[in-house]
Protein backbone atom coordinates (compact mmCIF):
# COMPACT_ATOMS: atom_id res chain seq x y z
CA UNK A 1 0.00 0.00 0.00
CA UNK A 2 1.41 3.59 -1.09
CA UNK A 3 2.05 6.46 0.88
CA UNK A 4 -0.65 8.65 0.05
CA UNK A 5 -4.14 8.57 1.48
CA UNK A 6 -6.31 6.11 0.27
CA UNK A 7 -9.17 6.44 -1.83
CA UNK A 8 -12.13 4.35 -2.75
CA UNK A 9 -15.20 5.31 -4.56
CA UNK A 10 -18.43 3.42 -5.05
CA UNK A 11 -20.20 3.82 -8.71
CA UNK A 12 -23.71 2.70 -8.54
CA UNK A 13 -24.01 3.11 -12.19
CA UNK A 14 -27.45 3.28 -13.45
CA UNK A 15 -28.74 0.86 -10.49
CA UNK A 16 -30.56 1.23 -7.15
CA UNK A 17 -33.95 3.21 -6.55
CA UNK A 18 -35.23 5.68 -3.48
CA UNK A 19 -35.24 2.46 -1.09
CA UNK A 20 -32.73 0.77 -1.97
CA UNK A 21 -30.28 3.39 -2.02
CA UNK A 22 -31.11 4.98 1.23
CA UNK A 23 -30.40 1.31 2.54
CA UNK A 24 -27.15 0.49 0.78
CA UNK A 25 -25.88 3.85 1.81
CA UNK A 26 -27.19 3.16 5.36
CA UNK A 27 -25.19 -0.24 5.56
CA UNK A 28 -21.82 1.63 3.97
CA UNK A 29 -21.49 4.35 6.70
CA UNK A 30 -22.61 1.49 9.76
CA UNK A 31 -20.14 -0.67 8.57
CA UNK A 32 -17.24 1.95 8.36
CA UNK A 33 -17.73 3.69 11.67
CA UNK A 34 -14.24 1.90 12.62
CA UNK A 35 -12.42 3.54 9.95
CA UNK A 36 -13.64 7.00 9.86
CA UNK A 37 -10.55 8.59 8.56
CA UNK A 38 -8.39 6.56 6.93
CA UNK A 39 -9.08 7.61 3.71
CA UNK A 40 -11.74 9.08 1.55
CA UNK A 41 -14.68 7.02 0.95
CA UNK A 42 -17.04 8.43 -1.62
CA UNK A 43 -20.50 6.68 -2.75
CA UNK A 44 -21.41 7.89 -6.58
CA UNK A 45 -25.45 7.38 -6.96
CA UNK A 46 -27.53 8.13 -9.84
CA UNK A 47 -28.28 12.16 -10.08
CA UNK A 48 -31.66 11.30 -8.85
CA UNK A 49 -30.45 9.98 -5.73
CA UNK A 50 -28.02 12.33 -5.23
CA UNK A 51 -29.98 14.58 -2.84
CA UNK A 52 -31.15 11.77 -0.91
CA UNK A 53 -27.70 9.52 -0.17
CA UNK A 54 -26.16 13.05 0.53
CA UNK A 55 -28.75 13.68 3.42
CA UNK A 56 -28.25 9.47 4.69
CA UNK A 57 -24.30 10.35 5.02
CA UNK A 58 -24.69 13.50 6.06
CA UNK A 59 -22.91 13.24 9.19
CA UNK A 60 -20.68 10.63 8.58
CA UNK A 61 -17.47 10.68 6.89
CA UNK A 62 -18.26 9.29 3.50
CA UNK A 63 -18.71 12.03 0.95
CA UNK A 64 -21.16 11.72 -1.74
CA UNK A 65 -19.98 12.23 -5.95
CA UNK A 66 -22.01 12.42 -8.87
CA UNK A 67 -21.15 9.80 -11.93
CA UNK A 68 -20.83 12.93 -14.81
CA UNK A 69 -20.86 16.68 -14.61
CA UNK A 70 -21.57 19.07 -17.19
CA UNK A 71 -18.86 21.07 -19.32
CA UNK A 72 -20.92 24.13 -18.86
CA UNK A 73 -21.60 26.20 -15.94
CA UNK A 74 -25.64 26.58 -16.77
CA UNK A 75 -28.28 27.69 -19.26
CA UNK A 76 -30.09 25.91 -21.76
CA UNK A 77 -28.26 22.70 -21.92
CA UNK A 78 -31.35 20.11 -21.56
CA UNK A 79 -30.30 17.25 -19.61
CA UNK A 80 -26.70 18.35 -18.42
CA UNK A 81 -26.65 18.75 -14.62
CA UNK A 82 -24.33 21.57 -13.46
CA UNK A 83 -21.01 21.79 -11.15
CA UNK A 84 -23.17 24.38 -9.22
CA UNK A 85 -25.78 22.07 -8.64
CA UNK A 86 -24.02 19.70 -7.52
CA UNK A 87 -22.42 21.13 -5.01
CA UNK A 88 -25.68 22.39 -3.99
CA UNK A 89 -27.01 19.17 -3.16
CA UNK A 90 -24.32 17.95 -1.43
CA UNK A 91 -21.51 16.26 -3.49
CA UNK A 92 -18.43 17.02 -2.78
CA UNK A 93 -16.54 14.66 -6.01
CA UNK A 94 -17.95 13.60 -9.21
CA UNK A 95 -16.45 10.86 -11.93
CA UNK A 96 -15.15 12.39 -15.35
CA UNK A 97 -14.31 10.52 -18.33
CA UNK A 98 -15.61 6.98 -17.03
CA UNK A 99 -15.22 4.51 -20.26
CA UNK A 100 -18.70 3.99 -20.10
CA UNK A 101 -19.20 7.94 -21.50
CA UNK A 102 -16.22 7.61 -23.36
CA UNK A 103 -17.05 4.41 -24.86
CA UNK A 104 -20.86 3.84 -24.64
CA UNK A 105 -21.54 7.35 -24.93
CA UNK A 106 -18.80 8.82 -27.42
CA UNK A 107 -17.36 11.67 -25.12
CA UNK A 108 -14.08 12.68 -26.44
CA UNK A 109 -10.53 13.50 -25.15
CA UNK A 110 -11.45 17.29 -25.38
CA UNK A 111 -15.06 16.86 -23.89
CA UNK A 112 -13.70 15.16 -20.63
CA UNK A 113 -11.21 17.83 -20.11
CA UNK A 114 -13.52 20.50 -20.64
CA UNK A 115 -15.23 19.31 -17.62
CA UNK A 116 -12.21 18.26 -15.58
CA UNK A 117 -11.44 21.90 -15.87
CA UNK A 118 -15.38 22.85 -14.91
CA UNK A 119 -15.66 20.44 -12.09
CA UNK A 120 -11.93 21.89 -10.63
CA UNK A 121 -12.79 25.33 -11.21
CA UNK A 122 -16.66 25.22 -9.25
CA UNK A 123 -14.45 23.50 -6.25
CA UNK A 124 -15.30 20.13 -6.55
CA UNK A 125 -13.27 17.32 -6.36
CA UNK A 126 -12.42 14.85 -9.25
CA UNK A 127 -11.97 11.23 -10.01
CA UNK A 128 -10.50 11.56 -13.58
CA UNK A 129 -11.16 7.91 -15.69
CA UNK A 130 -8.25 7.08 -18.27
CA UNK A 131 -7.30 3.67 -19.68
CA UNK A 132 -7.29 1.20 -22.93
CA UNK A 133 -9.49 -1.08 -24.89
CA UNK A 134 -8.71 -4.64 -25.01
CA UNK A 135 -8.30 -3.49 -28.79
CA UNK A 136 -5.84 -1.01 -27.46
CA UNK A 137 -3.89 -3.65 -25.13
CA UNK A 138 -3.22 -5.73 -27.80
CA UNK A 139 -1.23 -4.11 -29.76
CA UNK A 140 0.66 -2.70 -26.96
CA UNK A 141 -0.83 0.72 -27.08
CA UNK A 142 -1.95 1.16 -23.33
CA UNK A 143 0.38 3.26 -22.68
CA UNK A 144 -0.07 5.79 -25.48
CA UNK A 145 -3.79 5.98 -24.86
CA UNK A 146 -3.28 6.88 -20.88
CA UNK A 147 -0.89 9.50 -22.16
CA UNK A 148 -3.54 10.75 -24.92
CA UNK A 149 -6.08 10.59 -22.29
CA UNK A 150 -4.23 12.57 -19.85
CA UNK A 151 -2.45 14.86 -21.90
CA UNK A 152 -5.67 16.84 -23.45
CA UNK A 153 -7.51 16.19 -19.95
CA UNK A 154 -5.21 17.77 -18.04
CA UNK A 155 -4.08 20.51 -20.76
CA UNK A 156 -3.71 24.06 -19.43
CA UNK A 157 -4.54 23.29 -15.97
CA UNK A 158 -2.04 24.25 -13.14
CA UNK A 159 -1.18 21.66 -10.57
CA UNK A 160 -2.41 23.60 -7.99
CA UNK A 161 -5.65 23.45 -9.51
CA UNK A 162 -5.19 19.50 -9.70
CA UNK A 163 -4.43 19.05 -5.82
CA UNK A 164 -8.83 18.03 -6.12
CA UNK A 165 -7.99 15.31 -8.67
CA UNK A 166 -7.76 11.64 -8.09
CA UNK A 167 -6.96 9.41 -11.51
CA UNK A 168 -8.64 6.28 -11.65
CA UNK A 169 -7.07 3.59 -14.45
CA UNK A 170 -9.52 1.50 -15.64
CA UNK A 171 -8.83 -0.84 -18.43
CA UNK A 172 -12.08 -0.85 -20.47
CA UNK A 173 -12.49 -4.33 -20.69
CA UNK A 174 -11.83 -5.07 -17.35
CA UNK A 175 -14.52 -3.02 -16.49
CA UNK A 176 -17.66 -4.88 -15.42
CA UNK A 177 -16.59 -7.92 -17.12
CA UNK A 178 -14.81 -10.02 -14.37
CA UNK A 179 -11.41 -9.82 -15.88
CA UNK A 180 -8.23 -8.12 -14.49
CA UNK A 181 -5.06 -7.20 -15.65
CA UNK A 182 -2.05 -9.04 -13.84
CA UNK A 183 -0.74 -7.07 -10.50
CA UNK A 184 3.10 -6.25 -12.74
CA UNK A 185 0.22 -5.39 -15.80
CA UNK A 186 -1.65 -2.82 -13.31
CA UNK A 187 1.45 -1.33 -11.45
CA UNK A 188 3.06 -0.90 -15.09
CA UNK A 189 0.38 1.08 -16.02
CA UNK A 190 0.13 3.03 -12.50
CA UNK A 191 3.86 3.95 -13.18
CA UNK A 192 3.40 4.90 -16.69
CA UNK A 193 0.40 7.28 -15.96
CA UNK A 194 2.47 8.68 -12.82
CA UNK A 195 5.86 9.50 -15.46
CA UNK A 196 3.58 11.27 -17.64
CA UNK A 197 2.45 13.46 -14.73
CA UNK A 198 6.25 13.97 -14.15
CA UNK A 199 6.57 14.93 -17.54
CA UNK A 200 3.73 17.47 -17.78
CA UNK A 201 4.01 19.14 -14.73
CA UNK A 202 6.91 17.82 -12.06
CA UNK A 203 8.23 14.73 -10.64
CA UNK A 204 7.38 16.10 -6.84
CA UNK A 205 3.83 16.90 -8.57
CA UNK A 206 3.65 13.21 -9.94
CA UNK A 207 4.11 11.38 -6.61
CA UNK A 208 1.59 13.54 -4.42
CA UNK A 209 -1.30 12.16 -7.56
CA UNK A 210 -3.31 9.49 -6.26
CA UNK A 211 -4.11 7.00 -8.94
CA UNK A 212 -6.41 4.08 -8.48
CA UNK A 213 -7.27 0.99 -9.74
CA UNK A 214 -10.62 0.36 -11.26
CA UNK A 215 -12.13 -2.97 -12.71
CA UNK A 216 -14.13 -5.74 -11.41
CA UNK A 217 -11.84 -5.16 -8.29
CA UNK A 218 -13.86 -7.72 -5.60
CA UNK A 219 -13.17 -8.92 -1.98
CA UNK A 220 -10.91 -11.60 -3.35
CA UNK A 221 -8.85 -9.60 -5.09
CA UNK A 222 -8.41 -6.81 -3.93
CA UNK A 223 -5.42 -7.61 -1.36
CA UNK A 224 -3.39 -8.76 -4.38
CA UNK A 225 -4.12 -5.07 -6.24
CA UNK A 226 -3.13 -2.77 -2.82
CA UNK A 227 0.00 -4.76 -2.37
CA UNK A 228 1.47 -2.84 -4.62
CA UNK A 229 2.73 0.68 -3.79
CA UNK A 230 1.99 2.44 -6.59
CA UNK A 231 -2.22 1.29 -6.38
CA UNK A 232 -3.77 4.17 -3.73
CA UNK A 233 -7.17 2.45 -3.59
CA UNK A 234 -9.94 1.54 -6.31
CA UNK A 235 -13.00 2.59 -8.23
CA UNK A 236 -15.36 0.01 -7.75
CA UNK A 237 -18.82 -0.70 -9.79
CA UNK A 238 -20.55 -3.58 -9.75
CA UNK A 239 -18.97 -4.64 -5.69
CA UNK A 240 -20.11 -1.47 -4.52
CA UNK A 241 -23.36 -2.48 -5.28
CA UNK A 242 -23.28 -5.19 -2.63
CA UNK A 243 -22.54 -3.46 0.83
CA UNK A 244 -20.90 -6.36 2.41
CA UNK A 245 -18.60 -6.49 -0.73
CA UNK A 246 -18.04 -2.71 -0.81
CA UNK A 247 -17.21 -2.89 2.88
CA UNK A 248 -14.96 -5.55 2.29
CA UNK A 249 -12.86 -3.38 -0.06
CA UNK A 250 -12.80 -0.65 2.47
CA UNK A 251 -11.56 -2.52 5.38
CA UNK A 252 -9.02 -4.20 3.19
CA UNK A 253 -7.75 -0.34 1.73
CA UNK A 254 -8.33 1.26 4.90
CA UNK A 255 -6.63 -1.30 7.10
C1 LIG B 1 -16.44 1.15 -12.74
O1 LIG B 1 -17.59 1.29 -13.11
O2 LIG B 1 -15.70 2.14 -12.62
C2 LIG B 1 -15.95 -0.20 -12.46
C3 LIG B 1 -14.69 -0.35 -12.11
O3 LIG B 1 -16.85 -1.21 -12.57
P1 LIG B 1 -16.65 -2.74 -12.09
O4 LIG B 1 -16.06 -2.69 -10.71
O5 LIG B 1 -18.01 -3.32 -12.10
O6 LIG B 1 -15.71 -3.38 -13.06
Amino acid sequence: MSQRRPFIGGNWKMNTDHASAVELAEQVIAGLQDHADSGDVVLCPPYPYLDLVGRTILSSPVALGAQDVSPEASGAFTGEVSASMLLDVGARWTLVGHSERRHGLGESDALVGRKLARALQSGLKVVLCCGETQEERASGKTDEVNRRQLEIALEGLEPAALDAMVIAYEPVWAIGTGLTPSLEDAEAAHLAIRSVLGSLYDDQFAASVRIVYGGSMKPTNVAQFISSPEIDGGLIGGASLKAEDFLAICREILA
